[in-house]
């Protein structure tokens, strides 16, 4: 006999599954305020504060950092994240729902706001300590690994881990989560910076959209900052990484020769050659436009692709 509080944690662990392949790693608020059905009832996943308890629970089902301090997870340098309590009384309720989650070993979901309603969810993660003095619980990424199988959903159990190598693992993983935030947030400002569109051919989906390095980020130029970024959909986000097409530093798109005299349906004449001479559309805030030196960098590889 399992209590209501697993089932109600697996279920909502399956939920946001699903949703993550709906929406990709960014999920909007409202889902998550909506939240999903169980026996017949609301799980909501999101509540004005920060620990968030669904009625009927006595544990948190999920901790949000909010968009407006998306930092608040930098610099720890321990591999961890650590979570700020609710207010400075260790003994409120959200935080007492906390602290117990931590002693009963009890997964959560965590929701790092990185911009306005857009949350990235990661789970399970798990208390792994309470530092009083700081006011803040430390919390550790684990495996999601054979947490989701039916069976367990079915059985309304957790799966029994192996509590050796956790402490590295759970490292590993939370620096993971750390790099994949980081990315999401810069795609984040980039689609901003263009008001979610793309630079080239102005579709407007962001499910559709990426935000590209001028300078890929393994290079020393290559720092995750909107100069060095562009909005572009799925099609020509490929179509520069492979050069079939370069930006030059005034901002004005070149299509490859090759390319230009083909001849194709409409994909090819709208979508690629009817780009070519065409300027790019830029952000309205100059500071957000394409840096012209790394895209002279770029230009050049370009150049030198063609050339061979
Ligand atoms: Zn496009």
């Amino acid at each position: 006999m399992t209590d209501i509080d697993t089932k109600v944690r697996l279920a909502a662990f399956k939920w946001l599954e699903e949703q993550c392949q709906i929406y990709g790693d960014t999920l909007p608020r409202k889902v998550l305020e909506q939240g999903f059905i169980f026996q017949s009832k609301q799980i909501h996943l999101i509540g004005p504060q920060g620990i968030f308890i669904p009625k009927g629970l006595s544990i948190p089902l999920t901790i949000t950092t909010s968009p407006n301090s998306p930092y608040d997870d930098k610099d720890i340098g321990d591999g961890l994240f650590h979570y700020k309590y609710r207010g400075t009384d260790g003994q409120h309720r959200e935080n007492k729902g906390l602290r117990e989650a931590m002693i009963r070993k009890i997964p959560l979901i965590y929701l790092f706001g990185i911009g306005v309603g857009k949350y990235v969810p990661e789970w399970p993660v798990e208390i792994v300590e309470d530092n009083p003095s700081a006011l803040t619980f430390t919390v550790a990424v684990d495996e999601k690994k054979n947490w989701f199988g039916e069976s367990n959903a079915v059985k309304g159990t957790y799966p029994l881990r192996n509590e050796t190598d956790i402490d590295a693992k759970r490292r590993y993983l939370t620096v993971q989560t750390r790099q994949r935030l980081h990315q999401q947030r810069f795609r984040e400002r980039v689609l901003q910076a263009y008001q979610e569109q793309c630079a080239m051919c102005r579709l407007r989906h962001p499910e559709l959209l990426e935000a590209i390095h001028i300078i890929p980020d393994s290079e020393p130029k290559g720092e995750p900052i909107v100069p060095n970024g562009i909005s572009l959909c799925n099609l020509h986000h490929t179509a520069f990484d492979r050069f079939v097409l370069g930006i030059r530093p005034d901002y004005i798109i070149e299509v490859r020769g090759d390319i230009l005299e083909e001849e194709d349906g409409p994909m090819l004449r709208h979508g690629l050659q009817a780009l070519n001479n065409q300027k790019i559309i830029l952000p309205r805030s100059r500071k957000d436009c394409p840096d012209p030196d790394r895209l002279s960098d770029r230009y050049e590889k370009f150049k030198k692709f063609i050339l061979n």
